[in-house]
């Protein structure tokens, strides 16, 4: 009988990236963390050739807002939290091939570089549009860190994304009496130029690869197909002092306009792959990972991060046109307490360093697996987390191996 070998398949594992505001609690693991551990393992067993790249995501307006909170610059802020945040995943026994942070030279370089691509091939198009300023920083103000009194019921503590009480969407420039949230401060409007991701000029290719994929969950499905029906040009660049410099003439030295984080993020498991394949000496292996059709990628993420990488990430492989596109997105739903999402400000949390400090990781990992949302959102108790270890992997399984080990032994 001739012989056949195995295929050795080569498998990019892409965990989404934790966003470096604090340590991880279990809803995060839940999501990114734990399951890609086991998919990159499982992988590496069955022989395949597996890339497994991550890092902290460091830019973006709650960053600049909380240290700005805590008087300390950005940059403190996230090389304290990118450090927390690597202690928990290694305490957790993750297994990175690479886990790297979006404020490296090599990150900016090939953000930098995607976007002249995009801009090159026309898929940018620039807009002047009505923004919100702190006047005593000059920093941009999200909507939400903005209140004033609603235009449509009169409430006074609308946000300026939404009133809470008549839960109508709103523009801040709408509030009457806009001032910032928490404070007095005044908000100032006005006109600003920055780049749209012309995401409309992919619809019809996004919807159809996505209605290709069958084999996805149908909550991935779902939220992929919805969000692809109303696409409109996004913004990839905004007013803030804390990102990676726009690369064009007249932008590249605005200390106030950089590239908006959403942007960067997504690029980080292509610049990971590159700045793994540099370390090890073979600067150019990464293109077996990501320019090569018989690669398979795998992202894995909470649900809150599906369209990221079913839509606008694919949209900017698309556009840079010799990148591969994901294959299997794996999005679990939330893990919850009490029925509500864990919240750090409101301290619904369980922290994952607080349960590795009683409990081994290996108890968390399973539990997380066994009883975990990988279908619904589910709920947290130590009961239940205590009585799956105790029953299933201690008695069960602990049983199992030592009645094996026992008799092989003999
Ligand atoms: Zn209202
Ligand atoms: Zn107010």
């Amino acid at each position: 009988m001739p012989e056949t070998k195995p295929e050795r398949r080569t498998v990019l594992v892409a965990p989404a990236w934790p966003y470096a505001n604090g340590p991880r609690h279990i809803g995060h693991v839940a999501g990114f963390a734990v399951p890609a551990d086991v998919l990159a393992r499982f992988e590496r067993l069955r022989g395949s050739r597996v890339l497994m790249a991550s890092g902290t995501d460091e830019h973006g307006t709650p960053i600049t807002y909380e240290a700005d909170k805590q008087g300390v610059p950005p940059r403190e802020f996230v090389d304290h939290n990118s450090a927390l945040i690597v202690e928990d995943l290694r305490r957790l026994g993750m297994t990175y091939d690479i886990f790297t942070r979006t404020t490296t030279a090599n990150h900016y370089r090939v953000t930098q570089d995607l976007f002249l691509k995009l801009y090159e091939k026309g898929y940018l198009v620039k807009k002047t549009q009505m923004g919100a300023f702190d006047p005593a920083s000059g920093r941009t103000l999200p909507d939400r860190y903005i209140e004033g009194k609603c235009p449509i019921c009169g409430f006074d503590s609308a946000r300026g994304d939404q009133c809470d009480n008549c839960g109508n969407q709103l523009d801040p420039i709408d509030l009457i009496d806009p001032h910032q949230r928490g404070s007095d401060a005044p908000v100032e409007f006005k006109e600003t130029e920055h780049f749209f991701f012309d995401l409309p000029q992919f619809g019809d290719q996004l919807k159809q690869w996505i209605e290709q994929h069958d084999d996805w969950r149908p909550n991935v499905r779902k939220y992929s197909l919805e969000f692809v029906r109303n696409l409109k040009p996004r913004a990839i660049t905004r007013d803030l002092d804390w990102g990676v410099p726009v690369p064009l003439p007249g932008w590249e030295d605005n200390p106030h306009k950089k590239i908006y984080v959403w942007f960067d993020a997504v690029i980080g498991y292509l610049s990971a792959s590159i700045e793994w394949a540099a370390a090890r000496g073979e600067p150019d292996s990464w293109k077996d990972w990501w320019q090569n059709d018989d690669a398979w990628h795998y992202y894995v993420m909470g649900k809150d991060n599906i369209t990221f990488h079913t839509v606008l990430w694919p949209a900017i492989l698309m556009g840079a046109g010799d990148l591969k596109l994901p294959d299997e997105i794996v999005a679990s739903e939330y893990l919850n307490m009490g029925g509500k999402k864990f919240s750090t400000s409101r301290g619904q949390v369980i922290y994952v360093r607080d349960v590795l400090e009683r409990y081994d990781a290996d108890a968390l990992r399973y539990y997380l697996m066994i009883a975990g949302p990988e279908n619904q959102d589910t709920d947290f108790t130590w009961s239940e987390f205590v009585r799956r270890n105790n029953d299933e992997l201690v008695a069960t399984w602990g049983n199992l191996v030592h009645r094996t080990l026992v008799n092989a032994h003999r």
